[in-house]
């Protein structure tokens, strides 16, 4: 009998992919993928292992750096750009913060200071004086990389319905990847999985050089993520330069409406001018509330829903889930083949709420 997947974003078009390879006959349901709500769905994605203190996500971003690496080769172009992550502090780094462990943690960094001014000129290095570079990182095109995937699944034997599904409509085993929309899909997980509104602005910098926004004079970069949650991308090859942030977020319902309130672009030019002073003027050009499906400890959900035979779930991506693509379709089969899911991503007790290192919340 097939494996039903529900959901075409990152989670699920890995999933059915992987499924596929194992010889799995395989349905995949979504109306539209890469769907214009998606999470997966945008310009770019950062690629990292700098997890601070957290050894088993530090791990797995390695192995899925590996992964992109070999990725890279396979697509029509290069989708994920290895030009290294730029993570600043606002003060010393110290022991215990989220800079300081990730940094102690890696292998072959270059801290900012001292150069920081003459390698990062647009940066205000009084606001920022510690901080590093890992060459290792950087971003991925999440749009591109998903309808990539999904033509290979297609061409790998995987049938693409374009229609949208319940699990009560589903005979057989039956994938949940529904991102954000999960809980709606699985009411009895709506006490873990929330739907979290994040704002994103798309800026255009009107300069003449066209490498002044790109790296790597203005790599990927985290300014004091954990305290702030700013973060943001060199320009991409329309002249793009995509800032966000990794906060709380608005809890919202996935099926309203989707707008980011209109105090957020102020916030965002408050950041730039004491951060990026030469972008706080940009002309904003794009906005995008892309939505968290926010787990309760910020960790993947990848495993069978108790009390449902032969139903799975793959979701909890809480922001941070996109750059584990290239490790995502196994851990997923693994436990539609009966195997054990990934200890950290498996069925756990509702437990105190936290967030992945990185995230301000
Ligand atoms: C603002 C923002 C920034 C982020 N930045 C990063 C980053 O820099 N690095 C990183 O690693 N991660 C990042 N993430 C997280 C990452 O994007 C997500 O973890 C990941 O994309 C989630 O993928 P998904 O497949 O679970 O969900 P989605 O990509 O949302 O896909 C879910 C799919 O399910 C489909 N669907 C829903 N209901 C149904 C139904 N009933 N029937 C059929 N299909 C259905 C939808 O159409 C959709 O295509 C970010 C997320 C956001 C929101």
């Amino acid at each position: 009998m097939a494996v039903t997947v529900i959901g075409g974003g990152i989670f699920g078009v890995t999933a059915a992919l992987a499924l596929r390879i194992r010889g799995h006959e395989v349905d995949l349901f979504d109306p539209d993928s890469p769907h214009p709500d998606a999470a997966s769905t945008d310009i770019s994605k950062v690629v990292r292992a700098d997890y601070g203190a957290d050894d088993t996500l530090t791990a797995l971003g390695r192995r899925a750096l590996l992964g992109w690496r070999e990725w890279n080769s396979t697509f029509s172009r290069p989708l994920f750009h290895e030009e290294g992550f730029l993570l600043l502090s606002r003060t010393q780094m110290e022991p215990g913060g989220f800079e300081h462990e990730s940094f102690r943690r890696q292998p072959n960094l270059r801290r900012v200071a001292p150069g920081f001014r003459e390698a990062h000129p647009d940066w205000n290095a009084d606001a920022y004086p510690d901080g590093y570079f890992n060459p290792a990182g950087g971003w991925a095109e999440s749009g591109e990389v998903v309808r990539q995937l999904g033509e290979r699944a297609r061409a790998a034997g995987v049938r693409i319905v374009a229609e949208q599904t319940t699990v009560e409509r589903v005979a057989g085993p039956c994938v949940v990847a529904a991102g954000a929309w999960t809980h709606h899909l699985l009411p009895e997980l709506a006490d873990r999985l929330r739907a979290v509104g994040q704002p994103v602005l798309h800026f255009r910098p009107q300069d003449p050089d066209p490498f002044r926004w790109r790296a790597p004079r203005f790599p990927v970069w985290a300014a004091d993520i954990s305290r702030t949650g700013w973060y943001g991308f060199p320009a991409n090859a329309d002249g793009l330069v995509k800032v966000a942030n990794h906060g709380v977020g608005i809890e919202v319902d996935p099926t309203g409406p989707r707008e980011v309130p209109p105090e957020w672009e102020e916030r965002f030019r408050a950041f730039l001018r004491e951060s990026i002073p030469a972008l706080a003027h940009a002309p904003r050009v794009g906005e995008r509330l892309c939505l968290y499906s926010d787990s309760f400890d910020g960790d993947f959900l990848i495993d069978r829903v108790p009390g449902r035979s032969d139903v799975f779930v793959a979701a909890g991506g809480s922001g941070h889930g996109f750059k584990f693509a290239p490790v995502l379709g196994e851990l997923i089969a693994d436990v539609v083949d009966g195997l054990a899911p990934h200890p950290r991503f498996a069925w756990r007790e509702l437990g105190e709420r936290r967030t992945e290192d990185a995230r301000h919340a």
